[in-house]
């Protein structure tokens, strides 16, 4: 088995709340000069920017995991993570259908920008990246295992876009392996107080949105290799 610092959620500048040097050049290039192993790319609603992440992860030494960060019907953020590019961006390709046509204002909410491996810009995206899709959290699971990957609530600890702060609780039929924490949360908390959190696999990621919020990493796991698959493997309890 292979010890693997991770980063599992983080945001590019095609977030529109992504900072604008959040590109997939520098924040996979920081995650290196980090020492991370492993690290996913988890936009809002798209896996736009995963592709060129995946190329700098190549040239750099670095896994990078297609990912997305999705907002359920309920405004319950998501993770979701996948083995492949192809798998991911036919993902992205479903959400997109499943968001309101509401446009980005660039003025109030970012720029939402499309990168290349190097820094260039390929392009914006047009729709609003942070709105609520119509997918249902209770739906995703299945939805996400239709595409080989795996997902779990995001940032459970905190006040706004949280399962718990959205609905109070897990929902009793809320099929996932694990779920997410900040790193500063008190784990002991959250395990005694929501029961629905026994025997599910904690992870902890920074959700950076601008490079001086990527950290020193410092949490980890054990992997029989250092790739998406088996990342996916583990974290729905197939290893
Ligand atoms: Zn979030
Ligand atoms: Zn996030």
């Amino acid at each position: 088995m292979m010890k693997l610092y991770y980063d599992l959620h983080l945001h590019s500048c095609l977030s529109p709340c992504g900072d604008n040097d959040m590109t997939p050049y520098n924040l996979v290039n920081m995650a290196k000069i980090f020492g991370y192993d492993v690290i996913a790319l988890t936009d809002h609603n798209t896996c736009k920017n995963c592709g060129s992440a995946i190329k700098v992860g190549e040239q750099t030494g670095i896994t990078v995991v297609p990912g997305m960060e999705l907002c359920t019907s309920e405004e319950i953020h998501c993770v979701c993570l996948f083995p492949s590019l192809k798998s991911a961006e036919a993902f992205s390709d479903h959400i997109y259908g499943t968001l309101p046509p509401i446009k980005n204002k660039e003025k109030i909410f970012g720029e939402q920008l499309i990168m290349d491996s190097e820094d260039g810009i390929l392009g914006k995206e047009e729709i609003l990246l942070t709105t609520a899709s119509s997918v249902s959290i209770d739906a995703l699971p299945s939805l996400v295992d239709e595409y080989g990957g795996v997902c779990y609530p995001a940032h459970i600890d905190r006040n706004s876009y949280s399962i718990i702060s959205s609905l109070g609780d897990f929902s009793p039929d809320l099929k996932v392996s694990c779920f997410e924490l900040t790193p500063q949360a008190d784990e002991r908390h959250y395990l005694e107080k929501y029961t629905a959190t026994k025997g599910k696999l904690i992870i902890r990621s920074s959700d950076a949105h601008y490079l001086e919020n990527m950290r020193e990493p410092e949490f980890y796991l054990e992997l029989r290799e250092n790739s998406a698959e088996a990342l996916i493997d583990y974290l729905k309890g197939e290893v």
